[in-house]
């Protein structure tokens, strides 16, 4: 569906769990091919050529995602643009890692020798997301592939075509089709992926569908990368302007559905009146069609504004915005929430929608203890023009990612982008580290027994 329009742009059949099942099995015989040490160079020259062919398409690529997500095609463009930066740093990584010799005291362990050995984790059952539906399936299938893994692919529901088109372009790349299977449907599609017997699960998506995929997935490898509720701690000394037209992009971007979007604003009493002044006239500047986008779909456009309309009933100033923008497509009008109650919803949880709520606190200490009293720990964002105090705060903040005086940035093709508390199964590894297992190898070169063996 384009939800600029609310028109049916195609329909596909949904794969069942026969076919789910089968792409499994397909996976894991191609897989052993493909990630086999000696294919090495085939997998690099694979995803090199990505390079190439993803930058010939990206003009239908851009179109074919702005038609399915309906955001701006420049915003589009730049995080298609940023996926394909990864491929030269995942493959320069790649190249320079080597197995790790495990120091032995030699007197301990005479003529014997450790080395801890990386292989690929085999098949991955990927379920993907439409809010980012290039990047943030890149970021798993470029180093996943690379280190030698296959991968049963399922989008979102809601970008099917763009899941395909990402498959087929990377079949032309040199991906074998069994290495990489494209799946069609929903969620229950992406239920019977996850009962299926592949080695790892990469997930990104909501908390309710994190959850409970935590709870079927049984003991494997499992990647999740969730919810957020991301803060910005905007301080005494911020410049106000930057602050109010950085968090204006950071909250209203792609109308709000962004994991670490900017979605509620702390900020400190001595600057509040001047700042929220700023945040709205930039935010009234916006052009909602061209610079930020609609909802996905009609269900997300009403829930949004249930939560802005609970929001009023219980006391918060609506300082801007709150209505559906009449005509087609499931726009909503970028909407700022004064709020003098931590314990509302718009607060306490992810609206993945264009609303700030705006919090006046005394100080920064008020504001870090309130950005920490989530349980999502995706980002956060602070605004000072004091470093120390800002490495101060960084330090404080209970979240995988944060942003100084910037907002949503992230380094090459996701590296490191990842949440702690329920934002996610969080590791501090690099993305090639994430999709291979580890192998002790402890080897002893004479044929001499131990002293301890039975003889
Ligand atoms: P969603 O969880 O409903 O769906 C995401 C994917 O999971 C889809 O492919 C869907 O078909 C599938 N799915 C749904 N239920 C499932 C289940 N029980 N088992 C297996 N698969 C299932 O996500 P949504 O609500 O459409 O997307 C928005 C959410 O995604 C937001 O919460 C946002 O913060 C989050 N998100 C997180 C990141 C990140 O990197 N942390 C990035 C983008 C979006």
């Amino acid at each position: 569906m384009d939800p600029r329009s609310g028109e049916m742009v195609a329909e596909f059949r949904s794969s069942t769990a026969k076919e789910v099942k089968e792409a499994v099995q397909r996976a894991r015989v191609a897989q052993r091919g493909w990630g086999s040490s000696g294919n090495r160079e085939v997998r690099v020259a694979a995803i090199e050529a990505m390079e190439k062919v993803f930058a010939r398409e990206r003009e239908s690529m851009v179109d074919c995602i702005a038609r399915e997500v309906g955001f701006p095609r420049s915003d589009i463009a730049a995080s298609y643009n940023s996926a394909l930066r990864g491929i030269a740093y995942y493959v320069e990584r790649y190249r320079s890692m080597v197995d790790r010799d495990f120091p032995l005291d030699q007197t301990l362990w005479p003529n014997t020798e450790a080395r801890i050995v990386f292989e690929p984790q085999g098949v991955i059952g990927h379920i993907g997301i439409w809010n980012f539906p290039f990047w943030q399936t890149m970021i798993t299938a470029i180093p996943a592939l690379l280190v030698g893994n296959a991968i049963v692919f399922k989008p979102s529901e809601q970008v099917t075509m763009t899941g395909l088109r990402i498959a087929e372009l990377m079949h032309e790349c040199g991906v074998p089709r069994d290495v990489y299977i494209p799946l069609i449907g929903g969620a229950y599609v992406g239920r019977q992926l996850v009962r299926s017997d592949c080695d790892m699960l990469a997930f990104t998506g909501g908390m309710a569908a994190g959850n409970w995929i935590a709870n079927h997935a049984g003991v494997r490898p499992l990647l999740l990368e969730l919810s957020g509720n991301d803060a910005a701690v905007v301080c005494g000394d911020a410049d106000l302007e930057q602050a109010a037209m950085g968090i204006a992009t950071g909250t209203f971007a792609r109308a709000g559905q962004v994991c670490i979007r900017i979605k509620r604003v702390y900020v400190e009493e001595s600057v509040a009146e001047a700042f929220i002044q700023g945040l709205v006239a930039v935010t009234q500047r916006i052009n909602v069609k061209e610079r930020i986008g609609p909802l996905i779909r009609e269900e997300a456009r009403q829930e949004v504004d249930r939560v802005v309309i609970e929001a009023v009933d219980q006391g918060s100033r609506l300082l801007l915005g709150g209505k559906r923008i009449p005509g087609p497509g499931f726009f909503y009008e970028p909407t700022i929430l004064q709020v003098f109650d931590d314990r509302l919803e718009v607060i306490r949880e992810e609206t993945f929608g264009p609303v700030c709520s705006v919090r006046v606190v005394k100080d920064a200490g008020e504001a870090i203890d309130l950005a920490n009293s989530s349980r999502y720990g995706l980002g956060a964002t602070i605004w000072t023009q004091d470093m120390d105090n800002a490495q101060r705060i960084a330090s404080r903040l209970e979240v995988g990612n944060v942003w100084i005086n910037e907002w949503g940035r992230t380094l090459a093709c996701g590296e490191y982008f990842q949440g702690c508390k329920r934002s996610g199964i969080a590791s501090a590894s690099e993305r090639l580290m994430l999709f291979m297992k580890k192998k002790t190898v402890i080897t002893h070169r004479t044929s001499e027994p131990r002293p301890s063996w039975h003889k």
